[in-house]
């Protein structure tokens, strides 16, 4: 066991369990999870690697696109010749490969990212497939599949919804009877989400696009790409999606973004979202980025390491409690797509424990204790843990789950790997202290 590191050429030793120690973690805890960590040391060269090649990438955009420190400046009102904005707006076109690309502030979070795409795509009288299954909770009130206020299915747009297999690959045979003269666009969505189905692979996803394409090449493709952007070195427009859509609060914002959305893809359908997102007649053109523009720049120079950082960390969490026999989902050795982490802890206390952990770890409201509360929509109480910087950041380590069977919790985030790491020690000293664990 590792626990002298040395630090120095001149033989000085830093106690790494002494500062685990002063930071709330026992011996027990940090040896159980050291040689956890030492056994995923292949692992996490191959997510370092993935890291290396997308921060290339997203390198040699912005060396093509020439960003200068005058991108950053701050634009108000109109935002007419945002400069920064617009060659924002090309370095993520060349790191998705699409033609075009919207990338704002204006666009409050992921879910107005994917109506933005899907409503100003569709016009009254089109069909609109979720090839996927269900789609992501807030999504159902976007489209109508509850009814909603403003929802796609008041402006006649119909929905229909193709289930994934049994071993979660797509239903071609399905998504081919599905199709009829009025289909306009399909929705694919990448990240399991909430769901206990598999997360799609990106090629995966590029075998169904050309399938689709081979069948009516003028359906859109649109992929809801929330959670996944940079877990692999391609992402769903190096395949042919026409709208690649996320939430710079999840991995491309780096963790530096305040707030904002992307849309990349063709042209067509990108000018289309312009129109909706600002007026008919305006577009792109418009839009100030009130000072957050450098954070975006940054938040996406950072986004592959921070990215690496999270799924290192799912990775991790995932082998230390299926090790203590927890049912985890991906389990602690599958490839993975995206950055979630699902932990099955069978009772509301382990649940619960897990929670106050990750919560007892941040840097943000640390002393702060999560209490399972009723939330709108949910039949039953939620407990969440999160101690970030930007509100509601799911990129910074978070956690959350409903309080019923089989009470799992949903894990996510982790600016850096180091945090990522305290945080679920912290979780599983939890679960010691509170005698639910024995290690
Ligand atoms: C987070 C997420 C969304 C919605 O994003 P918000 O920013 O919460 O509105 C949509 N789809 C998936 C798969 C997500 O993970």
């Amino acid at each position: 066991m590792q626990v002298f590191v040395q630090i120095g050429k001149d033989n000085s030793f830093m106690n790494i369990l002494n500062i685990y120690e002063e930071a709330g973690i026992c011996r027990e805890v940090f040896e159980y999870c050291t040689s956890v960590e030492e056994k995923l040391k292949e692992r996490f060269d191959e997510i370092d690697k993935t890291a290396e090649y997308n921060q290339l990438k997203v390198i040699h955009a912005m060396q093509k696109n020439k960003v200068s420190d005058v991108h950053f400046a701050s634009t108000s009102g109109y935002g007419y010749n945002d400069i920064g904005r617009d060659t924002l707006e090309k370095v993520y076109a060349d790191v998705f490969h699409t033609e075009s690309a919207i990338v704002r502030p204006q666009i409050v979070c992921g879910t107005h990212a994917l109506a933005l795409a899907l409503s100003a795509n569709l016009r009254p009288g089109d069909e609109l497939i979720s090839i996927s299954g269900k789609p992501y909770d807030t999504l159902e009130e976007v489209i109508g599949i509850r009814p909603s206020r403003g929802s796609l299915k008041e402006y006649g747009i119909t929905y229909k919804q193709v289930e994934l297999l049994q071993d979660g690959s797509f239903d071609k045979e399905g998504i081919k009877n599905a199709i009829s003269d009025n289909t306009k666009m399909m929705a694919i969505q990448r990240s399991k989400g909430y769901l206990t189905r598999k997360t799609l692979s990106v090629n995966e996803i590029g075998d169904i696009i050309k399938f689709v394409k081979s069948i009516n090449s003028n359906i859109i493709i649109m992929v809801d790409n929330c959670y996944g952007e940079f877990v692999e070195i391609i992402e769903p427009s190096d395949f042919g999606a026409d709208m690649t859509v996320g939430s710079l609060i999840k991995n491309p914002g780096g963790g530096l973004a305040p707030i904002g959305g992307y849309i990349a893809g063709t042209k067509e359908c990108i000018e289309n979202v312009s129109y909706r997102l600002t007026a008919p007649g305006l577009g792109q053109e418009v839009g100030a980025s009130l000072g957050v523009i450098q954070s975006f720049f940054q938040g996406f120079f950072m986004a592959p390491t921070v990215t690496a950082g999270a799924l290192k960390g799912a990775i991790f969490a995932a082998n230390i409690y299926e090790k203590l026999g927890y049912k985890v989902v991906p389990d602690g050795k599958e490839p993975r797509y995206d950055i979630i982490q699902a932990i099955e802890f069978g009772t509301p206390e382990g649940l619960i424990e897990f929670c106050k952990g990750i919560q007892a770890a941040a840097p943000v409201d640390s002393y702060v204790t999560p209490e399972p509360w009723d939330m709108p929509g949910y039949d039953a109480k939620v407990i969440m843990a999160a101690g970030a910087f930007v509100q509601g950041s799911s990129i910074e380590l978070s956690a959350d789950g409903p309080l019923k069977p089989p009470y799992s919790a949903y894990f996510q985030g982790g600016l850096t790997w180091n945090h990522a790491k305290y945080g679920i020690m912290m979780s599983l000293q939890k679960l010691v202290n509170a005698g639910i664990v024995k290690l």
